[in-house]
């Protein structure tokens, strides 16, 4: 059942992702003629239907809420087989970039695949954080029918918190256009696998280890913790992210909320050195750090600091490969930004 319960997600978001109506917005990356790509933005209503689904199902009794926990190794594996099928199947076909065939495996060939509304990455995206999702209801369930609404507070808020970040991150798909994984990353392992087996089952991993656990120690303290730290990275990382998008799409603007948008360089060359990301160079990484650690806080289990411990292995290697490509697109000005922004992560620290 749990092959064909992770099937029916993924093709039910597929559908829905072609289907839907949404919005067509240019991207930042452009195609070989200098033009911008263009997306069609549904995410959040694609969510909304799959998700509200699953609670219709389970509300009207047609399925147990804790369905995808009962059958998490069955989805586990199938999605670990699609995400190897995908794969292959993504870049097999395409044409070599000259390096090796594993290589490419790993990184990808294509570089944004599209064909009419869809786009290889925002399907991608999306059908993780829909799977997700419904794990992190399915498994908060579980706990909830096994130790009561009130001896469940801790997953509940975690639940809550990490329903918050998917939500918000599909509020603002199109700001993600302009990250990382458009510019740099191509389609393949990293990101075909990842976001369709790793992203949706290692997320929460903190809820695979405390699920089916009595929570121990059930202190308001901690939970005000959590959501403290939690909304400190938010703000952080929406704030750093929508400031450059700001800057990027209306370079007229002089300020962004109470941030003075400085910048040094002229022309299509400029870097932001004010706000935010005068804090340091990757403020926003430090802001995701910091909600990964949040949700870690409100479950007090050892095991829940994978999820912080693995952004740490995740954006450190990647701001030190941002940075060098930086240093290459933007030469002296990017060297005058390490001058007077020292710090890369964590503001006067590292
Ligand atoms: P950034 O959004 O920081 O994008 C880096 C790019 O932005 C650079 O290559 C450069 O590109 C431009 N840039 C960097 N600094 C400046 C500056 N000072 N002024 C102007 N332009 C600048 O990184 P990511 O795309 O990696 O991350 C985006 C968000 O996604 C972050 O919040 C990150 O934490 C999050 N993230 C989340 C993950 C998750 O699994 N939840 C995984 C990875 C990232 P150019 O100049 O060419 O525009």
């Amino acid at each position: 059942m749990g092959v064909l319960w992770l099937l029916a997600i993924y093709g039910a978001t597929f559908v829905l992702y072609a289907v839907l109506p949404g919005r067509w917005v240019e991207g930042y990356v452009c195609d070989a003629q200098g033009r911008p790509l263009r997306y069609h933005l549904n995410g959040l209503p694609v969510f909304a239907v799959v998700v509200g689904g699953y609670v219709a199902l389970a509300a009207t009794g047609m399925v147990a809420w804790d369905v995808f926990y009962v059958f998490r190794f069955e989805m586990l594996a199938t999605a670990i087989g699609v995400g190897l099928v995908f794969t292959f199947a993504i870049v097999l076909p395409a044409p070599p970039t000259g390096k090796s065939l594993a290589a490419e495996l790993f990184l990808g060939r294509y570089e944004n695949p599209q064909r009419g509304r869809v786009d290889a990455k925002m399907f991608l995206y999306l059908v993780g954080a829909v799977t997700l999702e419904l794990l992190l209801l399915s498994f908060a369930a579980h706990h909830v029918l096994l130790f009561t609404w009130a001896g469940s507070q801790g997953i509940v808020v975690y639940t809550g918190l990490f329903s918050f970040f998917l939500v918000e991150y599909l509020w603002f798909e199109r700001v993600h256009l302009y990250t990382y994984d458009f510019v740099a990353e191509r389609v393949g392992f990293k990101l075909g696998w990842g976001c369709l087996a790793f992203y949706p089952f290692f997320y929460c991993v903190g809820a695979w280890f405390t699920a089916g656990v009595a929570d121990p120690d059930p202190s308001m303290l901690r939970l005000v913790a959590a959501v403290v730290v939690f909304f400190a990275g938010w703000s952080l990382a929406r704030g750093a992210n929508l400031q450059k998008f700001r800057f990027k799409t209306r370079p007229e603007a002089t300020h962004f909320g109470p941030f003075a948008q400085t910048a040094i360089g002229d022309g299509t060359r400029r870097v932001l050195v004010g706000g935010l990301w005068g804090l340091s160079r990757h403020i926003n990484y430090f802001g995701e750090i910091l909600m990964a650690s949040g949700l870690a806080i409100a479950l007090a289990h050892l095991g829940a600091w994978l999820y912080p411990l693995y952004y740490v292995g995740l954006l450190v290697p990647r701001q030190l490969d941002d940075d060098r490509r930086c240093a290459t697109k933007y030469g002296a000005l990017w060297a005058e930004y390490q001058a007077r922004v020292p710090a890369r992560i964590i503001p006067k620290i590292w």
